[in-house]
């Protein structure tokens, strides 16, 4: 591994990055993901292409538009650097053993979960074009024999449709006791997609995974609102939210990639 294919990677990872930011924005409203190019929120004034280098154009605005001065998201570059930051782990753990089509696979599940990630939390769906492509492209990876954690196409299969079905069940339980979903179909769709990559093996760590963060974000938010920012709560109950299960999902995926099989 040499260090301009590292650079290489690390570039690569800033682009897509970028590009995950438009996807984030634009795909939950509608809009089309090429055009128009890149503008402001805002003021709609077109970016010029030194406004959109990845990290440096908003160290450069300081982090607010060249026109209107609108401030930008703090999560533009968060994107960006979570991506590269991602996207060089993979390469590091597992492009030596596997090569590059496997590389490319699962630089494909990173960059999906990211987009999912951001837009179930901010918009609370998840859209078809995300899971459906994870859900194929897991069917198509293991069908190439390089998925690094042995999946055929039979056992892809299986797993995308047990891992709906899963949550499905679990929905069912949460409704017997609460009377309401818990699950959105988005989430369904979501762990079809994680069993077609993840094969059934991983349901229970990335169950698991989902609840552990799930309480911890719960309690800190619930420090958070109470003691920082004084929310209070007391028209609405916060356990009669929806949980945003697709954010936490991603989460516990990226952790299982990384480290299959950890708890078990
Ligand atoms: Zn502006």
């Amino acid at each position: 591994m040499s260090t301009q294919e590292l650079i290489f990677i690390i570039l690569l990872g800033l682009s897509f990055g970028s590009f995950l930011n438009v996807v984030i924005y634009r795909l939950p409203r509608g809009e089309s993901l090429l055009i128009p190019s890149s503008h402001c929120p805002k003021c709609r004034k077109p970016l010029k292409w030194y406004h959109n280098i990845p990290i440096l154009s908003y160290l450069f605005l300081r982090g607010r538009c060249a026109y209107c001065g609108e401030k930008i998201s703090l999560q533009y570059p968060l994107v960006e650097l979570l991506t590269s930051a991602l996207l060089l782990s993979l390469y590091v753990k597992y492009k030596p053993l596997y090569g590059w089509l496997s590389f490319g696979f699962l630089s494909f599940f990173v960059l999906i979960l990211i987009a999912v990630f951001f837009i179930d939390l901010k918009h609370k769906e998840i859209p078809d074009l995300l899971t459906f492509s994870l859900i194929l492209a897991g069917w198509l990876f293991s069908l190439t024999g390089k998925n690094p954690l042995g999946l055929t196409l039979k056992e892809s299969l299986i797993s995308s449709f047990s891992g709906m079905g899963l949550l499905f069940f679990i929905n069912e339980v949460y409704y017997l006791f609460t009377k309401r979903d818990g699950i959105g179909m988005g989430d369904f769709k979501l762990m079809g997609g994680l069993g077609a990559y993840l094969g059934y093996q991983s349901f229970y760590n990335l169950l698991l995974f989902a609840s552990l963060i799930g309480v911890i974000s719960f309690v800190v938010y619930q420090i958070y609102s109470k003691f920082i920012k004084k929310v209070s709560f007391s028209s609405e109950d916060p356990l009669k939210r929806e949980i945003p299960f697709g954010p936490l999902l991603s989460l516990s995926a990226l952790i299982y990639l990384f480290n299959p099989k950890s708890l078990l």
